[in-house]
């Protein structure tokens, strides 16, 4: 039996690039899907393509910045798809510049998507996991989030503090068979990274043992393993999917 079968996942940023990933390897794992990103069409291409691999799928427009976004989308996929076993909270922005020239809704805006829209999903699903007393939380935080980077002091600061976020809710639901844990990818080849200039991809590359960037798909692998009966006495860790570029 496929390892995720009879379960619901609901995946934030699941229109493109790593969420998109994430989407389609839960599907193969057997769960079902509920897509969550801004833009609608993409978003149903990606539930097309899992309903093609036998799960129920269904694509939920909302920006997980609004207020009362993470409450709507629980409630409905819930009333839809019966329950929520897994929350992948994997939609994320950045607004790059130096801090010097940052200006504050760039500093804000990165923080209200990539670290309050965490919290408000992971608030949301707490209640029905707990009655549950199950339920997997998977955090998409980034490398940058443990190192730091020069030119992106919002989207840095967003990702520590979803490994902190991640961290203090594992401490909080563990007795309730919650597990809570990141994944801190390192430089994976989407729309996210597609603007960087050639010189600083060849500077990266240098910094990765394994001499390649990743692809969303190895972000989702490490996915349905966190979501897996086989990562049942995994809480409170960030796995770090870089290619060894940070140990
Ligand atoms: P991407 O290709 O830019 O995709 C971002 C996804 O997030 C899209 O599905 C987008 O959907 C959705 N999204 C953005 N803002 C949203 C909002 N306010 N509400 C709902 N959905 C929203 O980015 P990616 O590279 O796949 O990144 C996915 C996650 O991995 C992010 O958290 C990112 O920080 C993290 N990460 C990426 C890398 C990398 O190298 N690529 C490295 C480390 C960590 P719409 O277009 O419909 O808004």
């Amino acid at each position: 039996m496929p390892p995720l079968s009879n379960r619901t996942a609901l995946v934030t940023g699941a229109s493109r690039g790593i969420g998109k990933a994430i989407a389609l390897a839960l599907a193969d794992a057997g769960a079902n899907v509920f897509a969550v990103a801004t833009k609608p069409d993409l978003l149903e291409e990606v539930c097309v393509a899992c309903r093609a691999k036998g799960a129920r799928a269904i694509a939920h427009a909302a920006d997980v910045s609004a207020p009362d976004a993470a409450e709507k989308a629980v409630e409905r996929a819930i009333a839809d798809l019966g329950r929520i076993d897994i929350l992948v909270n994997n939609a994320g922005i950045t607004r790059d510049n130096l801090i010097m020239r940052m200006k504050d809704e760039d500093w804000s805006k990165v923080l209200d998507v990539n670290l309050t829209g965490v919290f408000r999903f992971l608030k949301a699903v707490t209640r029905p996991m707990m009655k549950q007393r199950s339920g997997r939380i998977i955090n998409i935080a980034s490398v940058v989030g443990l190192m730091g980077n020069a030119g992106q002091a919002n989207y840095a600061a967003s990702k520590g503090g979803v490994i902190a976020l991640t961290k203090s809710a594992a401490r909080e639901l563990g007795s309730r068979g919650i597990t809570v844990n990141a994944i801190a990818p390192g430089f994976i080849t989407t729309d996210m990274t597609a603007g960087l200039p050639e010189a600083a991809r060849t500077g990266l590359l240098g910094q990765i043992p394994l001499g390649r960037l990743g692809a969303p798909e190895d972000v989702a692998g490490a996915v349905v393993f966190l979501a897996s009966d086989a990562a049942a006495y995994v809480t409170g860790q960030v796995l770090s999917v870089d290619g060894g570029m940070y140990m």
